[in-house]
């Protein structure tokens, strides 16, 4: 599934692309989606030009003249740039043309989702979809003391363990699987502590890893960007080397004790016994 940073590195990807222009054709292939893709939507979109190009959480926000799409990749989704005389990928759902150039959505199995949100409604934190999100790990209200702060008050009194409160996405988005386990190490903190047990100085720490670990897979993705965006290959995770995740049973990068796999909330959780207490 793409996390944040696969957004991410979508959306610096086909902005340069896409802000400034102006949507010549849109073309439903199959608008079949978890919601469907709204049927008016090329009505609404012909002839306005996309301003920006903005990322929520994991979804893509596409700003014109008369509302705001927002646009999810789900479990298999991908954005491709091509010129629109290219063939197509398989699974070709919906496409949108600027001039000569198509922005593709490639889905398989169609859990994204492409929707509308019109100007009338007011700002696009009002969207029911994002409006219960947590804060962005590279903005402001996570940055610095307030990230420490946000983590340490929303936790207070809570018994879930912190690899779940993380993953929640409720406190801060971006936050997968993956990254949970491996910003978890990187504080030294195991992931089964009850959220509201740990200090605010371990709180620091691991408001710290959350944003270098989510820094590093952006860099990661951001280096094969062009091959992300252009390719024909299968979209995937960035080749983030990880400490923890994935690594049962072999030895800790920095104690060589064996990582421990465990299932919480049923998604699997690394750890390292001896480094993470
Ligand atoms: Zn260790």
């Amino acid at each position: 599934m793409p996390e944040l940073p696969e957004v991410e590195v979508t959306k610096l990807g086909i902005a340069p692309y896409i802000e400034g222009k102006t949507l010549t054709e849109l073309i439903v292939h199959d608008g079949r989606f978890r919601w469907p893709v709204p049927s008016n939507l090329k009505k609404i979109l012909i002839d306005q030009t996309c301003s920006a190009i903005h990322r929520r959480g994991k979804y893509l926000l596409f700003y014109f003249e008369r509302g705001v799409m927002v646009l999810h990749l789900g479990m298999t989704g991908v954005l491709r740039i091509q010129k629109i005389q290219e063939e197509p990928k398989k699974y070709n759902r919906i496409e949108f043309h600027f001039g000569d150039t198509a922005l593709r959505f490639h889905d398989p199995r169609k859990f994204g989702s492409v929707l509308w949100h019109p100007i009338e409604h007011g700002p696009i934190e009002n969207f029911p979809l994002l409006k219960k999100l947590g804060v962005e790990p590279f903005e402001n209200e996570f940055s610095g003391v307030n990230g420490t702060k946000l983590l340490y008050e929303r936790s207070r009194g809570r018994t879930v363990s912190v690899k779940q409160y993380l993953l929640a996405g409720q406190v801060v988005v971006g936050v997968g699987n993956i990254y949970c386990s491996e910003s978890l190490f990187e504080a030294k903190i195991n992931p089964k502590t009850p959220a509201g047990k740990i200090s605010k100085p371990r709180y620091e720490r691991l408001a710290k890893a959350v944003q270098l670990i989510l820094k590093k897979a952006i860099q990661a993705g951001g280096s094969s960007l062009k091959d992300f965006v252009h390719s024909d290959g299968e979209p995937g995770h960035f080749m983030v080397l990880t400490k923890v995740y994935d690594r049962a049973g072999l030895p800790c990068k920095e104690c060589g004790t064996p990582i421990k796999q465990i299932t919480q909330g049923q998604r699997s959780t690394y750890y390292c016994p001896q480094c993470q207490k």
